[in-house]
C-alpha cells in the first residue's frame, strides 16, 4: 500500500492520513517482528542430508475432506500424510469445513497416515501466553490417549501463527520436531523447532510456482513440508481442489522424492545422517590404521 500527503488537505485530515500512516507501518513492523523473532533463537539443528529430496504433505485443523479426499489420493501414489488435529473442535463446525470425527482418526492411522497435534484449543501461538498454550498442548495429548490409547502425536503445527519465542522454547520438549509456515523448504541445517513449510493454498491456480519449488528441492536435497486444510471441489480459502493437490503430488512423485509423513520423514534423515556419521568414523579408523607402524 503506497499513500503520499500532498494537496490542500486541512490540518486534521493531513493528521489522519499521517495517523494511518503510522498506523500501517507499526503494523508492518509487528508482522514482521511476529513472523520472525523467534527464528534465531531455542533452535534444534538438523542437518537435512539425503540422497534423495523428501517431500511430506500435511493437513492442519484436520477437516473430514483433507483424509476422505486429499488422504485418497495420497493413497493412489503409495503416500501417506500428517493431520495436525485439535481434539477441542473434534466433530464440529468450522472455516475450513466439518472437522474430523472419531472414527476419522482410527481409520487415518489404519491406513498408514500420522496424527499430529495443533494445540486442544487451536490456540493462536503467538497471541495465547505461552503457559496456556502448553497445557492446551497437554490436553490434547492427553485426550489423545483416551480416545486411542497408545496413539501418540509425535510433531506439531503451530496454528494461525510463528510461534512467541518462549512458546517455542517450552513446546521443543513434547516433540520430536515443530513445523510452522514460511513458505519455503529445509535444506542444509534446519530448525526442528521450527520447520518450514509451503501452504497450497496461498499459490492455488499457479502450479507452477509449486512446480519450481519441488524442483529447487531437489536440486538442494532438502525437505519439503506442503500444508493446507480442506481439499475438495468447493474449497474454503484455506484448502485447494483435488485437481490442484494431485497435480502437486504427481509432479511430487515425479521429481524422485521419497513422499513420506512428517515423523517418517524425520527418522528417515536422522538415519541417513547417523550412516554418514558411522561411514565417517570408519574411514577415519581405516586410514588410522594404516598409518600405525607394524610392530614385530
Ligand atoms: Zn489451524
Amino acid at each position: 500500500m503506497s499513500l503520499t500527503v500532498s494537496g490542500n488537505i486541512s490540518p486534521h485530515s493531513r493528521r489522519n492520513v499521517t495517523n494511518m500512516l503510522l498506523s500501517h507501518s507499526w503494523k508492518r513492523a509487528g508482522n514482521y517482528y511476529r513472523r520472525n523473532s523467534a527464528k534465531l533463537v531455542f533452535r534444534r539443528p538438523l542437518d537435512v542430508r539425503t540422497p534423495d529430496p523428501i517431500i511430506s504433505f500435511t493437513f492442519d485443523d484436520f477437516p473430514r475432506a483433507a483424509l476422505l479426499t486429499a488422504g485418497r489420493i495420497l493413497q493412489d501414489y503409495g503416500a501417506a500424510g500428517t493431520y495436525y488435529v485439535a481434539l477441542g473442535l473434534l466433530g464440529g463446525d468450522s472455516p475450513s469445513g466439518p472437522i474430523c470425527v472419531k472414527d476419522d482418526l482410527i481409520n487415518l492411522l489404519q491406513q498408514g497416515h500420522e496424527l499430529g497435534c495443533h494445540t486442544f484449543a487451536h490456540c493462536h501461538s503467538w497471541n495465547t501466553p505461552s503457559d496456556k498454550f502448553e497445557a492446551s498442548v497437554l490436553k490434547n495429548k492427553s485426550v489423545l490417549e483416551e480416545l486411542i490409547p497408545g496413539a501418540e502425536f509425535r510433531s506439531i503445527s503451530y496454528p494461525i501463527s510463528e510461534p512467541r519465542p518462549l512458546t517455542k522454547r517450552n513446546i521443543a520438549q513434547h516433540f520430536s520436531c515443530c513445523r510452522a509456515g514460511g513458505q519455503t523448504f529445509n535444506a542444509g541445517t534446519a530448525d526442528l523447532n521450527q520447520l518450514s513449510s509451503f501452504f497450497l493454498e496461498q499459490s492455488r491456480g499457479r502450479i507452477q510456482t509449486v512446480k519450481d519449488l519441488i524442483d529447487r528441492n531437489r536440486e538442494e536435497l532438502g525437505w519439503l513440508i506442503f500444508a493446507t486444510h480442506d481439499v475438495e471441489s468447493n474449497p474454503s480459502p484455506y484448502g485447494c481442489t483435488p485437481e490442484f493437490f494431485e497435480q502437486v503430488v504427481q509432479y511430487a512423485a515425479e521429481s524422485g522424492a521419497r513422499i513420506l509423513p512428517v515423523a517418517k520423514a524425520l527418522d528417515t534423515i536422522r538415519g541417513v545422517s547417523a550412516d554418514v556419521i558411522r561411514q565417517t568414523h570408519r574411514q577415519a579408523e581405516t586410514s588410522e590404521n594404516r598409518r600405525l607402524p607394524v610392530s614385530n
